[in-house]
């Protein structure tokens, strides 16, 4: 059954994400019998409105005219582009990285008819795959596995609140409220999101975000928030000795396939169901081309995370500094953070040598040598309590809740709550 190649065998895709929706509405348009099983009641459900970037700094190609080589209709969702962020130094200087070129944009995830995932779904099904919700499907019996995270390396928390500000980006490095990350505000008309990022395990993590709420209260003045729902999710961060494994594809985060440094993980998610179609229909190799494509990002985003994790905020100034310096000579804002991202020869050596401590096996993954970053433990200077403003702000929060306000993801948690809406 995990062969697809027969042109009448159906195909069974496990999750309708983006990686799994990409890969369904290629093999769909060729003509393939696709039928794409999520546990979840509909695409997008794991997010719930919470805003991602789709980073444009990696390559030279633009993401967007990847998603129309491959066919794909970026038209069918709303993605809001940004040429400027406010970069926050952890000592709390605001600076700004800008550049001609599209650095970010924003999508929504979630069920909503304007996201990401609901895009992705109707081209999908308008190539004719069918997609089961609330479907339960096993492994050995899907041709590709596409159903996100399952272990934890990291987590992200935020708060969507109405606001009457203008459409903004922010990118903070701090590592108090975002412990080994940073933490975002991002405004798309009229919608804001402040979410902070944890590389290291937490107690009582809502005071990080509780915290990094009020910061942003007292550093934007006109934020003007009024909390509508929380919401999170987790990341796993693996890296695999096979990503195709007895006639199985594994595609997006499933396959490890996620920036280790920072998470931007979307652009990998929807390449690597790309790539799974194309070896189906005879067109690629899949284990080649995820190594030859794609693992030189994720080895070098293993680099960077290893670094990263020997650093705090002194470093992070420095690299704040030198971003904008760089900025000043160049131009422009993205040569810096571009060259961050791309592979190197001495992220390369470095990969190969840090990797046997960083990364810890996972033995039940079927034989494909899956290796895992494994959620860091708190340091002794992640105990604190929250101030008064965030007492405060956690104290909204709750009665924002009492009121009806949702929780997609629970705080403390190594699981997402898969609910059955
Ligand atoms: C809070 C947060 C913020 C993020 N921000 C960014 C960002 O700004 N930029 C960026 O590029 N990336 C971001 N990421 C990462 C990005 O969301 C993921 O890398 C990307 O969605 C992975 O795509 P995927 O197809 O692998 O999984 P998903 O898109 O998550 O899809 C997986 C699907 O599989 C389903 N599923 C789960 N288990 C099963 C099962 N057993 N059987 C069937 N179906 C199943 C799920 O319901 C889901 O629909 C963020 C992640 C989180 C958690």
């Amino acid at each position: 059954m995990a062969d697809g190649a027969g042109a009448t065998e159906p195909i069974h895709i496990m999750g309708a994400g983006l990686s799994g929706l990409a890969a369904a509405t290629i093999l769909a348009k060729a003509g393939k019998d696709v039928h794409v099983h999520d546990v979840r009641a509909d695409s997008g459900a794991r997010f719930d409105g919470d805003f991602q970037a789709l980073e444009n700094w990696t390559m030279d190609a633009d993401f967007f005219q990847q998603l129309e080589q491959w066919g794909f209709d970026a038209s069918q969702f709303r993605a809001t582009e940004f040429k400027v962020v406010d970069l926050i130094h952890p000592d709390d200087v605001i600076t700004q990285p800008k550049s001609d070129r599209v650095a970010y944009r924003i999508v929504e995830r979630g069920t909503a008819e304007h996201t990401i995932d609901q895009g992705m779904k109707r081209q999908a099904l308008e190539a004719g795959a069918k997609i089961h919700y609330k479907s339960r499907v096993k492994e050995e019996d899907c041709t590709i596995i596409a159903c996100g995270p399952k272990g934890t390396s990291a987590v992200a928390y935020g708060e969507i609140f109405k606001t009457s500000h203008p459409n903004h980006i922010a990118f903070q490095m701090k590592d108090k409220l975002a412990p080994g990350a940073y933490s975002y505000l991002i405004i798309v008309e009229g919608v804001g999101l402040i979410c902070t990022c944890l590389w290291r395990k937490q107690s009582k993590s809502e005071r990080f975000l509780n915290e990094t709420i009020a910061w942003y209260e007292k550093h934007y003045p006109e934020l003007d928030r009024t909390p509508i729902k929380r919401v999170g999710g987790k990341g796993d961060f693996t890296i695999n000795q096979r990503y195709k494994q007895d006639g199985r594809y594994y595609v997006g985060e499933s396959g490890g396939l996620q920036d280790f440094m920072w998470g931007f993980g979307m652009r990998m998610a929807v390449w690597s169901g790309v790539l799974a179609a194309q070896d189906i229909l005879g067109e690629c190799d899949y284990e080649t081309e995820v190594r030859k494509q794609l693992l030189p990002y994720v080895r070098t985003s293993v680099a960077n995370r290893w670094l990263m994790n020997r650093v705090g905020d002194g470093m992070f100034k420095r690299m704040c500094r030198r971003w904008m310096k760089d900025q000043e000579k160049r131009g422009d804002g993205l040569v810096w953070i571009g060259k961050l991202f791309r592979p190197a020869w001495y992220k390369t050596l470095l990969y190969h040598l840090v990797t046997p401590f960083m990364l810890e096996k996972d033995s039940k993954a079927m034989g494909r040598g899956v290796r895992r970053m494994p959620f860091r433990k708190a340091k002794r200077r992640d105990v604190w309590q929250q101030s008064p403003e965030a007492e405060k702000i956690g104290q909204q929060w709750d009665d924002v809740h009492r009121g009806g306000g949702k929780i997609s993801f629970a705080n403390d948690s190594d699981e997402p709550t898969i609910s059955s809406e």
